[in-house]
């Protein structure tokens, strides 16, 4: 497709958050040009699937199908990626060698994962998990694989150890850090959740380093610190890194993510915004600046910038943190942002399958991770956003869900 003879919207990258940006700058009401680079040579699509069920089918993880572009007339590029940005002749330039002007501009490129940094993590039967195709190469994997090895005791690696022992394989999580989902959940929860998937025989090596992956062309086992593992099949999720070089490469303030102010612009470039993955954005849930690996917060960014950019007001970016994960039967929630240094109490209301840790800072309510009860997490977003307070001793012997409605009945909001 020829390049649009007026400057509109050029947004870089076809995830969750560019596909937000797009599809809220049409219905807002945006005529402009809309071009869309997305690098995968897939139309957009939903990202939680992947992990959560090896997806082998393509289709059922589109976002939208074809025509929704072509009757919003957005400019979708697949596969052409942006290698350059000059935001002083305001354009892009394509690895096919496309020159692509624009008003605005909208950084959506994602984060991609960290490299396995051990020896034979080269080998055939070794995969990390992020893009479709990754998801379709592993879910044939898992066919046949009888020793499946998960590297990195997180979000990712948790949810595929779970896909994998559904499938009949005999799994083993290996995580460097003392405990699993470090980063994530309090020890409380990690604790409950470390049990559950024991329980339906994943076997979990915490402290445990990965020395070399070894085999003659496919892997044939993992060596750790702690020992040998047979495996047939590798999957690694050991963390992600934001794709921020083409933003450092324009000039652009980068560290850990594109540096945004509160409408999520560029502090360098107000042509120029950041949304998902790949933004370090003010977020009055976190102290200071923060960058948000999950899928409400690529949509949610890419609301705002495409409201804005369609022409409302400018409102600084306040969506309350929330992330979930599915892990076989598990379903973790987590609402609002917490640090190591909370308290933290638990509930289970009455049932051993359901658990909720509230985080207290200063005995104010700032996070709730929820395993297998849906009812409570919603209480706590509600609760969160409103910017009700609660302390601990409203929780004492309840839950979020009976403060609510005690609340309610006494007429105070929230
Ligand atoms: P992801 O989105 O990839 O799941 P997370 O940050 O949720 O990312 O989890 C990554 C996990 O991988 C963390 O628990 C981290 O401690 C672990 N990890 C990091 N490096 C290694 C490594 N070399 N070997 C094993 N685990 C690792």
């Amino acid at each position: 497709m020829s390049s649009p003879s007026t400057a509109g919207v050029v947004v870089v990258g076809g995830g969750q958050a560019g596909f937000s940006v797009v599809s809220t700058l049409r219905a807002s009401g945006y005529d402009g040009p809309v071009t869309v680079f997305a690098a995968e040579p897939h139309l957009p699509y939903q990202r939680p699937p992947l992990s959560k069920k090896a997806h082998t089918d393509p289709v059922r993880v589109e976002l939208v199908p074809e025509s929704f572009y072509r009757e919003r007339n957005i400019d979708v590029r697949l596969g052409d990626d942006v290698i350059a940005v000059d935001t002083a002749a305001r354009t892009v330039t394509t690895a096919s060698g496309a020159r692509v002007p624009y008003e605005h501009l909208v950084l959506a490129t994602g984060a991609h994962n960290r490299p396995l940094p051990v020896p034979g993590a080269e080998l055939d039967g070794v995969h990390a998990l992020r893009s479709l195709d990754d998801a379709l190469a592993i879910g044939g994997a898992l066919a046949t694989a009888r020793e499946v090895v998960v590297i990195g005791g997180g979000f990712i690696g948790l949810e595929l150890a779970q896909v994998a022992r559904a499938r009949g394989g005999r799994v083993t999580v290996v995580e460097l850090a003392g405990r699993l989902l470090s980063r994530a959940v309090s020890s409380q929860v990690e604790e409950h959740l470390r049990e559950r998937h024991e329980r339906v025989g994943v076997r979990i090596l915490t402290g445990t380093a990965v020395r070399a992956i070894e085999g003659t062309e496919r892997v044939r086992r993992v060596v750790t610190d702690r020992g040998v593992l047979p495996a047939d099949l590798v999957v690694y999720g050991i963390g992600a890194a934001p794709r921020d070089e083409l933003a450092r490469d324009a000039g652009l303030a980068v560290d850990d993510g594109v540096i945004v102010d509160e409408q999520l612009r560029s502090i360098t470039d107000p042509r120029v915004f950041a949304v998902g993955d790949c933004a370090r954005h003010p977020n009055p849930y976190a102290d200071g600046l923060v960058r948000l690996e999950s899928v409400p917060n690529a949509t949610d960014q890419g609301t705002l910038v495409g409201r804005r950019i369609a022409g409302s007001p400018g409102v600084p970016y306040a969506s309350l943190p929330w992330f979930w994960s599915d892990q076989g039967d598990i379903k973790l929630q987590i609402a609002g942002l917490r640090v190591s240094s909370d308290d933290v109490y638990l509930a289970t209301g009455g049932s051993p399958e359901r658990l909720a840790a509230y985080a207290f800072r200063d005995d104010r309510l700032v996070a709730v991770e929820t395993l297998n009860w849906p009812a409570e997490h919603l209480a706590a977003r509600r609760l969160l956003e409103q910017d009700a307070p609660v302390c601990a001793a409203d929780l004492t012997g309840s839950t979020l869900g009976a403060l609510t409605r005690a609340r309610r009945a006494a007429g105070v909001r929230g």
